[in-house]
């Protein structure tokens, strides 16, 4: 028989969202008039911005005429569009146009990006964090080369350089889970040890939009030698409302180099092959959508949804912490880190919420061992939903 990759037998943790929706539908059966609240969602609650909309029925148009030339296009993007993320999300900083590669999302980048790299590479990765990191990896084979940078309340919940050499380091910030986001001091130190150890580091950027503190970058490129580094992963899905229509990019600078049978090879190079064989490109139209993002009514109609969802999230900090409760995020990030009361794990506190407040948050130890005792709430909510989400919550605490 054809034998399957055994590094699925490698994926011990349980996966969540199945068990969320078998807690949900027993507790629906239990009370099924009730009106469930789920504000743990990092997903979009907003519709489309009509900037957005208009630009991808416009393309669609486009396309109908006789001989569009909008077929296949180039698997790295459209120039358009890779210049627009230049001139508008990287102008003063060192990074060239074709160095921005489209993609279809973070999550399809972050664990494609290990195609170009040995499965023998050592990799320290975040603790809580996005699962796809530690999953990725393991179903490479490098379950016994992660190393583990807890994020805890003692770190202030950004994590630690590795205390030895690693060669690929994931960094997510403002971060998932914890809502917690990294100063530029922060990420310089993990910028020279990158630089000192040679290694690569792997920075999500996905709520780059979010960020509000002075002393947080929203790129990695802010910071000297990062270009020397790192590869910055962002994406229109929570800046934009893309997490259905999928559009996001990656940073690769040319420097950066890897070793393949004792020669340097460029990773950039590298990505441009692996994508030109693994990847056909984004439609036209969602592109046309990405590049409006850009315009000036796009720009402000996108920045009106991340200031609501912030104001969501800074509603309900500001209502836990008024109800004695010990909450961190929701400054640079949508996402609460909410840590539970007295001792009792993400499992049973999610069960105290959706049995007592009929409310749905994301219990932390989903996201790693150091996320147990925390869950996860989102700004990701509308006005009403935010607002009796809390009038239950504090009736409870
Ligand atoms: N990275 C982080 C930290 C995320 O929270 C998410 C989505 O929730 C993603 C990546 C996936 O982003 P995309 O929709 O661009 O695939």
């Amino acid at each position: 028989m054809v034998k399957g990759n055994f590094y699925f037998n490698k994926l011990k943790r349980p996966y969540i969202f199945p068990i969320i929706e078998q807690k949900l539908s027993e507790v629906k059966l239990l009370y099924p008039d009730v009106d469930i609240i789920n504000m743990g969602i990092g997903d979009i609650a907003l519709p489309l911005a009509p900037s957005i909309s208009k630009a991808i029925t416009l393309a669609v148009e486009e396309m109908k005429e006789p001989f569009s030339l909008y077929g296949y296009g180039p698997s790295e993007g459209y120039s358009f569009l890779r210049e627009a993320i230049k001139e508008n999300s990287y102008k003063d900083l060192p990074v060239t146009s074709d160095e921005v590669f489209i993609s279809d999302g973070i999550n399809t980048d972050i664990v494609n990006i290990l195609d170009l790299f040995h499965n023998s590479c050592s990799v320290a990765i975040p603790n809580p964090a996005y699962p796809a990191y530690l999953d990725s990896n393991i179903l490479d084979g490098r379950h016994n080369r992660i190393y583990v940078m807890p994020c805890t309340k003692e770190t202030g919940f950004v994590p630690e350089n590795p205390s030895s050499h690693c060669d690929i380091i994931y960094l997510c910030s403002p971060h998932n889970p914890t809502g917690v986001a990294m100063t530029r001091d922060q990420l310089k130190k993990f910028i020279d040890y990158a630089i000192k150890e040679n290694s690569i580091i792997l920075f999500d950027n996905a709520y780059d939009a979010f960020v509000t503190s002075k002393d947080v970058p929203q790129s990695i490129y802010e910071i000297p030698g990062a270009e020397k580094v790192a590869i910055e992963f962002k994406s229109f899905s929570k800046s934009a409302g893309f997490t259905g229509l999928r559009c996001s990019y990656l940073i690769l600078p040319k420097g950066i180099q890897v070793e393949i049978h004792k020669k340097k090879h460029s990773l950039h190079a590298l990505w441009k092959k692996r994508q030109s064989i693994k990847f056909n490109g984004v439609s036209y139209p969602i592109q046309r959508g990405a590049a409006a993002t850009f315009s000036p009514l796009g720009k402000k109609e996108t920045k009106d949804q991340v200031q609501f969802y912030l104001s969501q999230a800074r509603q309900l900090k500001e209502g836990l912490e008024k109800a004695g409760q010990i909450c961190y995020g929701g400054i640079d990030s949508p996402y609460i880190w909410w840590q539970t009361p007295k001792g009792t794990s993400s499992w049973e506190f999610f069960d105290l919420l959706l049995h007592k407040c009929q409310i749905i948050a994301i219990p932390g130890c989903g996201f790693g061992k150091y996320g147990e005792g925390y869950v996860r709430l989102s700004g990701f909510s509308l006005q009403k939903k935010t607002t009796k989400a809390l009038e239950r919550i504090q009736q409870l605490v």
